[in-house]
């Protein structure tokens, strides 16, 4: 039985101030939230301060990136370290927006991915294909090609710690979800992924849906089998829609 999880992709947004006025907005609607795990991803700078703010409640705080070294020459990085001296809960890697404007390879997220688990942080490996790769029709080839080389240091026992976002790159910030047929196949073949290296760990391993998700799409998109709950973008930077999500998990 794997419990949903709900996690807000801030992105390049909000303050301090305007992640304070976020929390304490979305703290009460959340309180009594049961059988849902709910995460936030601000920007570094907020990290902190929502960590302070969500203390002793259900929602919990992810970071948008990491390097991959302890420390180093890598002006304007951070370290798994230093993410979990903030007692953050995880970070987000390989979002489909730092693989295409900021380089991120799978190269590095294969060193990323296993830096992370040791620092105790609950990585969320982000994998999903472009419009052009779903119409040629190699959405599978991309998904099995992200999935083996970004989790092949991982050892087999610690593989369901990993959580698995599927983001249609077509599908995020355009308002075109992805049917649930597409999303359930999507999904299921992620998990059957995993399955090939440990059939345990497929079992357990939370596998999200992200893209244009919203509360009018997201019970029916985490109702299926094979989606453990979402990835949300736009929708996470309101309270009141991120609640109305959680909600519908
Ligand atoms: P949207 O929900 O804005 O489409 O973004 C999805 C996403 O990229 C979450 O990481």
């Amino acid at each position: 039985q794997r419990t949903p999880l709900i996690a807000g992709n801030w992105k390049l947004n909000k303050t301090i101030a305007e992640a304070e006025e976020f929390i304490q907005a979305l703290l009460p609607r959340v309180f009594a939230a049961d059988g849902v795990d709910i995460g936030i991803c601000p920007p570094f700078t907020s990290l902190q301060a929502m960590v302070d703010s969500a203390r002793g409640s259900a929602v919990r705080v992810y970071a948008q990136n990491m390097h991959q070294a302890e420390s180093g020459a890598y002006t304007g990085e951070v370290s798994a370290a230093m993410l979990s001296e903030l007692e953050v809960q995880g970070v987000v890697l390989g979002h489909s927006e730092r693989r295409e404007y900021f380089g991120e390879t799978d190269k590095a997220l294969a060193l990323k991915v296993p830096a992370a688990l040791e620092a105790g942080l609950e990585p969320i490996l982000c994998v999903g294909e472009t419009e052009e790769e779903r119409e040629r029709g190699d959405t599978e080839r991309k998904l099995r090609h992200q999935i083996q080389e970004d989790l092949a240091k991982v050892p087999e026992d610690q593989l369901a710690q990993v959580v698995i976002a599927y983001e249609p790159i077509w599908a995020i910030g355009t308002g075109l979800t992805a049917t649930p047929e597409q999303a359930q196949e999507a999904c299921a073949f992620v998990r059957a992924l995993v399955a090939q290296r440990s059939e345990e760990a497929a079992a357990q391993v939370r596998v999200l849906y992200g893209g244009s998700m919203k509360p009018d799409n997201a019970a029916e998109l985490i109702a299926l089998p094979d989606v453990d709950g979402g990835l949300v973008g736009g929708a996470s930077l309101d309270p009141e829609s991120f609640a109305a999500i959680v909600e519908a998990a």
